[in-house]
């Protein structure tokens, strides 16, 4: 079966923004400038404004963010770190990757975000700190988790990498907590053309411990004061990044219009549709929809051309990279249901109104509704 429909149109957007983008990648070329430099620099001082930051730190992925975020809050071995139960595997990673260990708290049903009720009981002696993640790009409740943080004397990170633009009472994505880490993966809002990733934070002491983590933990060349990692934005990808930048506004307006086009046409379907609260502003990364005959809608969507995804179809502790951990086969309920029922229907700032009512009409019309 052919696909008419596309998840996501990547090229269609590098064809929208084409001239811009190869005149920044010979700007970039000609500068003799390879490794940070300028183009990093600003980008660097434009998404920190954008995000309501006092500082951005680029670095090479949004999982080395995380990564690094940890490190620079000098969280590390033996120390338990609150995570959602599903999420994206790169917030547990990197939790493991300093030698620390995920402890995983059930989603709230209605918005699939950190449930805030469930803190305390995951809480121990060993506790240093909460990854909030503003999942499909719909912001976590912030204000109890960073009350359960100052309560408790834990760090906050926040994994931001689907919820570029979004805001949380009024104010953006960005500083809330003390580091919020970015992925500029392709398909992100923000989104690279490669690998690319950032920490924004209002701390001076963070932003300066991130610049010298990510470049070998050196302030001055050939003067290692601990053991960095080579984690830096690319240039290129800062200058890309640049442009597309000035763009997410607008882009993200259109992910909204296709959401609420969504959401009104499938409101009387019987499927769960995405919850907003009063106090999000979501940038609509993914419109995720539930329900329990979830394969079959989606082999239907399959059959009419239209490209679908799961977000994410094993969570985190049942895969082997965990296997470790030796949870129970009923341990995390919410997660491995989740996994079951979740599916995220095509959005991008290129799909036209007419492509999401048709697909609209494809779902309303799936056989599981009769
Ligand atoms: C994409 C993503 C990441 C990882 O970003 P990479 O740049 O691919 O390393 C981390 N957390 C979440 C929630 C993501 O969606």
């Amino acid at each position: 079966m052919t696909q008419t429909v596309l998840f996501l149109d990547l090229h269609a957007a590098y064809l929208e923004l084409k001239a811009e983008i190869d005149a920044a990648v010979s700007r970039v070329l000609d500068s003799g400038y390879y490794i940070l430099g300028p183009e990093v620099a600003a980008f660097e001082a434009e998404f920190a404004e954008y995000c309501e930051a006092k500082h951005a730190v680029g670095v090479a992925n949004g999982l080395d963010a995380l990564i690094l975020a940890l490190r620079a809050l000098d969280i590390g071995p033996g120390d338990e770190v609150l995570v959602p139960s599903n999420t994206y595997i790169a917030t547990w990673l990197a939790v493991s990757a300093v030698g620390a260990i995920p402890v995983p708290v059930e989603p709230d049903e209605a918005t699939h975000n950190i449930d805030v009720n469930r803190l305390s009981s995951a809480l121990t002696a060993r506790t240093r700190a909460i990854i909030p993640v503003h999942l499909y790009g719909q912001p976590a409740d912030l204000d109890p988790v960073l009350a359960f943080a100052a309560q408790n004397g834990l760090r906050v990170i926040e994994d931001a990498a689907q919820a570029h633009g979004a805001r949380y009472k009024g104010r953006r994505i960005g500083a809330h907590g003390d580091a919020v880490c970015w992925s500029f993966y392709p398909g992100k809002n923000l989104g690279a053309y490669g690998d690319g990733g950032c920490i924004t934070t209002s701390s001076d002491d963070v932003a300066d411990r991130l610049r010298m983590l990510r470049n070998y933990g050196s302030r001055e060349k050939y003067v290692n004061e601990v053991q960095g990692m080579n984690s830096r934005l690319d240039p290129l990808q800062a200058a890309l990044l640049r442009v597309k930048l000035a763009r997410l506004d607008e882009w993200n307006d259109r992910r909204r219009a296709i959401a609420a086009l969504y959401s009104d046409g499938l409101r009387d379907t019987g499927i769960a549709l995405p919850a907003v609260p009063a106090w999000a502003d979501p940038v609509w990364h993914l419109y995720v929809i539930r329900h329990a005959n979830r394969d079959r809608l989606q082999r239907t969507l399959a059959e009419a051309g239209i490209g679908t995804l799961i977000h994410y179809p094993i969570p985190p502790h049942m895969q082997n990279a965990y296997a470790s951990m030796e949870l129970p086969t009923d341990a995390l309920p919410l997660a491995k249901q989740l996994a079951g029922e979740v599916l995220s229907l095509p959005i991008g700032p290129q799909m036209s109104l007419n492509t999401v009512a048709a697909v609209t009409k494809v779902v309303q019309n799936g056989p599981i509704l009769t």
